[in-house]
């Protein structure tokens, strides 16, 4: 059994703000915090009969795990120029996908713990067909689109309530309880992954009885962003439209070539931020 596992680290034990997840020395302690969370998932995956397992590093420049302290029966997806965004490498071959680490949307829940949608610099908001979406939700349907489920997350009490309105079936570890957006009630890291292994071992012994989260025909996605600078530069793309100063609106035939669509508008948006040549060292 194959089982794809995207990880963020927003919802990683013992993460309660964002500047623990900058590039300073707190940081390095949290690189050891996900790659904990990371190989009890891991752990608990194997233990349900898993005999395969792939990680997709999902969080900022997306190489914050350390494959060095990584359980070595997983592979690792690392590095961040990738056309699928936190899901490379995922496929049909897979049997269940789960997220470990992952966060509450922007705009969601009052309190979850660093809540934003992909880019907190450039998204306020996504639909897909008409439904706000977070980052779990959204990267359910790709899988879903593979005929993967869904089967297992975690992260604060806050983001485990948002994403059960849409998967309520799928296995959940609390890694904390979400006081506001920076800050949180914290559990010891082994007792997190206690239960993330406990959960992880759970979900994938029952990973007949999920079904994917689908949508059938064209995908619509409805993207607000920061600022008008931003939608605006996305119109680049001639498949998007401007729908108010800061929407912008695109439909496709298909979930995962959306799926791509909106990351490339995302990494337009980013770069749009302060003036698309203005970081560009050319
Ligand atoms: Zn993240």
């Amino acid at each position: 059994m194959k089982i794809f596992i995207s990880a963020d680290m927003e919802g990683i034990s013992g993460v309660a703000t964002n500047q623990q997840l900058k590039t300073n020395s707190e940081y390095q302690r949290f690189r050891k915090l996900m790659t904990a969370d990371v190989n009890a998932a891991i752990e608990g995956a194997f233990e349900g009969g898993a005999t395969e397992v792939v990680v997709a590093d999902g969080h900022g420049n997306m190489s914050n795990i350390l494959v060095e302290d990584l359980d070595a029966r997983a592979r690792l997806v690392s590095g961040n120029n990738r056309v699928m965004c936190q899901l490379e490498g995922l496929d049909g071959t897979f049997d269940a996908i789960m997220f470990v680490g992952h966060h509450g949307r922007e705009a969601g829940s009052e309190r979850t713990v660093i809540s934003h949608t992909l880019a907190g610099i450039c998204v306020n908001e996504i639909k897909i067909n008409g439904k706000v979406v977070g980052e779990t939700e959204m990267n359910a349907l790709v899988a879903g689109s593979f005929h993967v489920p869904a089967i297992f997350i975690s992260g604060d009490d806050a983001y485990v309530k948002e994403v059960h309105e849409t998967l309520p079936d799928v296995k959940a570890a609390v890694t904390k309880r979400a006081v506001d957006r920076f800050a949180a009630e914290l559990i010891h890291p082994e007792a997190a992954q206690k239960e993330i292994r406990e959960k992880a071992e759970e979900a994938v012994k029952d990973t007949k009885s999920y079904k994917p989260l689908r949508t059938e025909g064209p995908v619509t996605f409805d993207m607000e962003l920061k600022g008008p600078q931003q939608a605006m530069m996305t119109t680049t793309l001639p498949t998007v439209t401007l729908t108010g100063p800061r929407s912008i609106r695109f439909t496709c035939d298909d979930m995962v070539t959306a799926y791509k669509h909106m990351w490339g508008c995302v990494i337009i948006a980013m770069t749009a931020a302060n003036g698309v040549l203005g970081s560009v060292n050319a």
